[in-house]
């Protein structure tokens, strides 16, 4: 199975930050969710791996740490736009 891992990591992040008292005021609904999602991975680089169960973050967990800090910007980026320009 190939999967863009970058994806998963990003869907996490934007729980956490949607979970955060300092951006309660984005909306939670799935489109705005997904529109978040997909600006943000259009702005990071995609980490495709391949898994035979969806189960082997562990030896991955070295490259999202380095790249967090990254990913956190871009997802908290997109999550700023998409709450100003919601897309319903
Ligand atoms: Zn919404």
């Amino acid at each position: 199975m190939l999967m863009n891992y970058m994806e998963e990591i990003v869907s996490r992040y934007l729980d956490k930050i949607l979970k955060d008292p300092e951006y309660a005021s984005i909306c939670k609904c799935n489109f705005c969710k997904d529109d978040i999602k997909a600006m943000a991975l259009n702005n990071l680089n995609p980490f495709y791996i391949t898994t035979k169960r969806g189960e082997v973050y562990a030896e991955y967990s070295s490259y999202e740490i380095q790249h967090q800090a990254e990913i956190i910007k871009e997802v908290i980026k997109a999550a700023e736009f998409v709450s100003l320009h919601p897309n319903h």
